[in-house]
């Protein structure tokens, strides 16, 4: 099946001239979710990985099968002040303003290796500033998987010029 079919586009959302896509319905047809956890399972199949990060709150519902199909353990960063132990956090532009993410100190030892997972990739701002956060703990990237790229806003570009493998399933012209 194509799994661009699976994901509905909502025109205008949260604002103005936003093709918001919601993978809301890929996620709740049974048979577009698995071949999307299988695809983005598929190019770390038989590497050793010790972590999937997952960025909130999409990213921890794909992550998090993608991370037991893998065997390996789930990281979730969250938004500011939900984690209840002690974090680190990392500040990034948006369009308008800046947001933060955080993550447990002990979430991530020094050198293991993690794959981070969310639902879509524009900017590429969310994702620079996980994996500054998993740098941080001294993780190894192994790679970012993400379900929606947007090509136009150059996000993958952008991971992949500081040295990140980056997989996309789908691609979606516009913002
Ligand atoms: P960015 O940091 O610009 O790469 O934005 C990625 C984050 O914003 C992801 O967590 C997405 O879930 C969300 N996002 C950005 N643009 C869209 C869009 N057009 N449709 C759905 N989600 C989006």
């Amino acid at each position: 099946m194509n799994l661009r079919d699976s994901i509905r586009t909502i025109p205008d959302y949260p604002k103005a001239g936003i093709q918001f896509r919601d993978i809301t319905t890929l996620l709740a047809d049974a048979r577009a979710f698995r071949q999307a956890v299988d695809e983005l399972v598929q190019p770390f199949a038989g590497l050793k990985l010790d972590k999937v990060a997952g960025i909130e709150a999409r990213g921890f519902i794909l992550g998090g099968a993608v991370a037991h199909q893998l065997s390996a353990g789930f990281v979730p960063l969250r938004k500011k002040g939900k984690l209840p132990h002690r974090t680190r956090a990392v500040e990034y532009a948006l369009e308008y303003g800046t947001d933060v993410i955080e993550m447990h100190l002990d979430a991530v030892h020094p050198g293991e290796r993690v794959v981070l997972v969310d639902d879509l990739i524009a900017t590429g701002g969310t994702a620079l500033a996980a994996i500054d956060l998993l740098t941080q703990a001294g993780a190894v990237i192994v790679a970012a998987a993400f379900v929606v790229d947007l090509p136009e806003l150059g996000g993958a570009d952008r991971l992949r010029e500081a040295g990140i493998e980056v997989s996309t399933l789908v691609a979606f012209e516009g913002h």
